[in-house]
């Protein structure tokens, strides 16, 4: 559960939830329909199996399919599935319910949001990356010419539906851009999940069940914590950035293509803050070598000799790192770690430590 008051939503994670999603989603239903939103690859291989669980419990349904791709995420493709929407007469008490990774539940979330001053809305992530992020925790937005998520509100799902076997049809990179972000909650806060994660990584990514509801699991339940305790990103919330203020620069730098996908660069990143803490004195020595072991041993990408193509140099990655959202003031919030499992956030780290950092990081390619 997400404890948020009168805002409170479960996040039901397992296998089989699309057959049963009728059951599930039928008792917030004023009038047996829905509006699904998801994409053209997402309804290709998972909608059948939503609207036959659906009918299971007399609920109708009509979905639009949007391109799949980051692209998407724009302001025109959101104003054509408000008008679509509008279209359908989704009425105030109705509910949308987004099929699909982060793209379409952040699109279709912030259409909710939009529509007659915001309707109820579930999720139903398909990705790895949307079942353990994304999907939880109430942003919702698009993208604007001038930046990423740059028009967007707080909403937040009435229920969250995680259908393990969902991922069955992830393509691998896919997969392990989403388990990038599973591993950075072990090493933001949980030492004994990264622990587990280093030991049975290697079998949830070649399919194990169990292994991936367990993760799953654990991810939602410290990202539930910490929104519930932080919805609007006042303080704490921002943990859940690690690896990111660098991660979000890379993707800039690679103009948001296939060169790099956003978990690739959260686990580029979540190796870069932990070198960070280790040069600045802060966590011993050897461990931002156990953190990249990791990531090699999953096949993952770990520094910035993973990235294909030309990179700025240290100057250009710095400046594209203070355009992130996050910059109050003109310091840039960084998250450090005393350890794994034991970061924090902080405004003050020295200039000339992250450029000889990156300066470092990119003589090594
Ligand atoms: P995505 O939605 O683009 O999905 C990745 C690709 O996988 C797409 O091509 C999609 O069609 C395909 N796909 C999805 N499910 C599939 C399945 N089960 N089988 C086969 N293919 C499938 O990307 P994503 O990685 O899920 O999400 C990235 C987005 O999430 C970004 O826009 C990012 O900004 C956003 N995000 C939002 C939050 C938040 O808190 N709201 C957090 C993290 C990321
Ligand atoms: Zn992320």
């Amino acid at each position: 559960e997400v404890a948020l008051g009168a805002r409170a939503y479960r996040i039901e994670i397992g296998a089989g939830l699309l057959a049963r999603s009728g059951e599930l989603i039928a008792p917030l239903l004023p009038r047996p329909r829905v509006a699904v939103i998801t994409d053209e690859t997402v309804a290709d291989r998972h909608l059948d199996a939503l609207r036959d669980g659906l009918a299971t419990a007399g609920v109708s349904m009509e979905a639009l399919a949007l391109p799949p791709g980051e692209a998407t995420k724009n302001w025109t493709d959101l104003g054509r599935t408000v008008d679509w929407l509008l279209d359908r007469k989704v009425e105030r008490d109705d509910l949308v319910v987004a099929l699909g990774g982060g793209v379409i539940g952040d699109l279709a979330g912030f259409a909710a949001a939009i529509l007659r001053r915001g309707v109820g809305f579930v999720q139903i992530p398909t990705t790895l990356l949307a079942q353990v992020d994304s999907a939880v925790g109430g942003k919702t937005g698009v993208n604007a010419r001038q930046g990423k998520n740059l028009i967007g509100a707080f909403h937040q799902p009435r229920l969250v539906l995680a259908d393990i076997d969902a991922l069955d049809t992830l393509p691998r990179r896919q997969f392990l851009s989403g388990y990038a972000e599973v591993v950075k909650y072990g090493l933001l806060g949980d030492p004994d999940f990264f622990d587990w994660l280093e030991a049975e990584g290697p079998a949830l990514a070649a399919g194990d069940k169990a292994a991936r509801i367990r993760a799953v699991r654990r991810s939602c339940e410290m990202k539930a914590e910490i929104v519930a305790r932080d919805e609007t990103e006042q303080g704490d919330r921002a943990l859940l950035n690690l690896g990111h203020t660098f991660g979000h620069a890379l993707e800039s730098a690679t103009g948001y293509s296939d060169r790099l996908l956003h978990g690739e660069g959260v686990s580029i990143g979540c190796a870069l803050a932990f070198e960070l803490s280790a040069r600045l004195g802060l966590c011993a020595q050897e461990t931002p070598s156990r953190v990249a072991a990791h990531f090699a041993a999953m096949g993952m990408r770990a520094s910035l000799a993973d990235i294909p193509g030309d990179l700025p140099d240290a100057d250009g990655l710095l400046a594209l790192m203070a355009q992130d959202k996050k910059v109050k003031a003109g310091a840039l919030t960084f998250i450090l770690a005393r350890g794994v499992g034991e970061a924090f956030v902080t405004r003050d780290v020295p200039r000339e430590a992250l450029s000889s950092l990156l300066t470092d990081a990119l003589a090594a390619r």
